[in-house]
């Protein structure tokens, strides 16, 4: 099964992917978190993605594709994945549709997780994330146990610095320009699905069961 989570930066799509990857046994593959991790480890492609990622806006479209494709290649995608913040453009979307193509394959699913851009902006602003294992909380909705330390590790919990307003605005905005279309482009492929991401994460986790099944 290959699923494609859709939304808003901040919509939900990392909390969801992660139960959507423990319950039905497919990897985890966000884009966001591979820039980050390269990003603590101090490599070239890390470098040159917080360029972009610090201003809101997106990493250039080859350099995105290619460690994608690398990362789906690996033996634990054999089975599928679900995908977390890719594609976020059209290009994207249609590399991945051409190299499943020569496999004979294609993406089976692409859930749209809906949520207005007001409640965006006071989601993202109480993000907190672990660097160390990639989970993600909420000061409010989905608070650590002990404030500011990861539940799974024990490592302090940080804000991401594209987290702060004024990088949520021109991420929202980069979102309705390039991102947004995709919602067209899986809707004519007939494997769009939509719910509703204001409602708390079990709820939308629930609907998302449905989808899946
Ligand atoms: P995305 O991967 O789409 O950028 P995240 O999954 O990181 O979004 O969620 C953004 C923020 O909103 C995080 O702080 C997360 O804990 C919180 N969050 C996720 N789902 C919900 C929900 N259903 N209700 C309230 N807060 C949520
Ligand atoms: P995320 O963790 O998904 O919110 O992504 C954080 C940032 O990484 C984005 O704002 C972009 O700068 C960059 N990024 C992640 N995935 C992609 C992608 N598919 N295409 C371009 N840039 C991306």
């Amino acid at each position: 099964m290959k699923i494609i989570m859709l939304g808003a930066p901040g919509a939900g799509k990392g909390t969801q992917a992660k139960m959507i990857a423990e319950k039905y046994h497919l990897p985890h593959v966000s884009t966001g978190d591979i820039f980050r991790a390269n990003l603590k480890e101090g490599t070239e492609l890390g470098k040159k993605a917080k360029e972009y990622m610090d201003k809101g806006a997106l990493v250039p479209d080859e350099l995105t594709v290619e460690i994608l494709l690398d990362r789906v290649a690996k033996d634990d995608c054999k089975n599928g994945y679900v995908l977390d913040g890719f594609p976020r453009t059209i290009p994207q979307a249609e590399v991945l549709d051409k190299e499943l193509e020569k496999l004979g394959d294609k993406v089976d699913l692409a859930i749209d997780v809906e949520v207005p851009d007001e409640n965006i902006v006071r989601r993202m602003s109480g993000r907190r994330a672990c660097l160390k294992c990639g989970a993600t909380y909420h000061i409010e909705h989905i608070p650590p146990k002990q404030e500011g330390i990861c539940d799974n590790c024990g490592e302090p919990l940080v804000q991401r610095d594209d987290d702060k307003p004024e990088t949520v605005q021109k991420r929202l905005t980069v979102y309705h320009d390039q991102t947004a279309p995709l919602i067209d482009y899986y809707t004519k492929k007939n494997i769009l699905k939509t719910v509703d991401g204001t409602q708390d994460m079990e709820a939308v986790f629930a609907d998302i069961v449905k989808l899946v099944g």
